[in-house]
Formats: C-alpha cells, sequence, structure tokens
C-alpha cells in the first residue's frame, strides 16, 4: 500500500490523483486494486477505462482481439468506443503489458502472456493458442542486418481442422 501512494505522488496534483487515490482506498482487496498496482508498474497512468481493460485481459491468461474486449466492456454496462479500445490496447503493448501478435492485417490478438513463446493459429476456427514451452525451438537464426538488434522471434503455426483438410483434397 505505501509503495503505491510514493508512486502516486510522482503523478501531477490534481483531480486525476484525488479519483486514484479515492480509487485505491475503496478498492483495495479487490481485483481492480492489482489492475491499478499493474498499471503503475508499467508507467501507465490508471484512468478508469484503462484499469477496466486491464481486468478483462488479466481475468486469465488469453488471445483477446479488440472487439472482444469491446463487446466483453459494453456487456458489463461499460460505454467505451471502438478508438478507446483500440487505442488503450496499443498503449498496453507498446509498454510492454501485453503482447501483440498480427496473424495478419485484419486480424491481431492481444496476448497477456508476454513472455517469449509461439503460436497455433487455427485457420478453421480463428482460435489462437499457445504452443507449449520447448516444443517449438528456433535455431540456426540467420545474421541480422547491419545496425539492427533482435527483439524477438515470433512463429505462427497455422493449422486446420483434419476434416476440413481432407475436404479439401478431394
Ligand atoms: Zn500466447
Amino acid at each position: 500500500m505505501t509503495e503505491i501512494k510514493c508512486r502516486l505522488d510522482f503523478i501531477q496534483i490534481g483531480a486525476l490523483q484525488c479519483i486514484l487515490m479515492e480509487t485505491l482506498e475503496s478498492t483495495k482487496d479487490t481485483p481492480k486494486y492489482s489492475a491499478i498496482e499493474l498499471l503503475l508498474e508499467y508507467d501507465i497512468t490508471p484512468t478508469q477505462q484503462r484499469v477496466e481493460i486491464a481486468n478483462i485481459l488479466f481475468a486469465r491468461p488469453q488471445h483477446v482481439s479488440a472487439e472482444q474486449v469491446l463487446s466483453q466492456l459494453n456487456s458489463e454496462q461499460q460505454k467505451a468506443s471502438k478508438a478507446t479500445i483500440y487505442n488503450t490496447l496499443g498503449l498496453f503493448a507498446r509498454k510492454g503489458l501485453i503482447r501483440e501478435i498480427i496473424v495478419d492485417p485484419t486480424k491481431v490478438f492481444y496476448d497477456s502472456n508476454t513472455s517469449d513463446h509461439h503460436h497455433y493459429y487455427n485457420v478453421d476456427t480463428g482460435m489462437l493458442s499457445d504452443i507449449e514451452d520447448g516444443y517449438m525451438l528456433v535455431s540456426n537464426l540467420p545474421a541480422l542486418p547491419e545496425g539492427t538488434v533482435a527483439e524477438r522471434v515470433d512463429i505462427i503455426y497455422r493449422v486446420r481442422n483434419a476434416d476440413n483438410a481432407a475436404d479439401n483434397i478431394q
């Protein structure tokens, strides 16, 4: 508790800080408290909407699309625009709180698990799932282009349902 209050001191004093302090006091024993703590940890100002979105993302390890976050938020009587959701998820990804996985330009997932891991993507179901640790070892990586450093290797292993694959062969 003390640590959080100290961090809050760095936020400019004003209405926002008052709201934050009140929120902290009233929610310190609820999941909302840990979402605030998490956002502060990643240097993200915990507005109410960001906290709500973080609560959805971190309810369990999952891969969600912006549309799924939006429909979940709206089903909980929250009113958020699609632009707010995209901006918030983009901010969370830039700050390293979540990982953005671009399956194709029209399909972007947000992963609450930021550890290094690869994914299966089922083109029939549109589902993204984790490949278990240690099953996809990447070796013989090429030399990096001059003036670059490695950030991460992302592998998306595209699969389809066996039934549909058989249909396609006929
Ligand atoms: Zn994942």
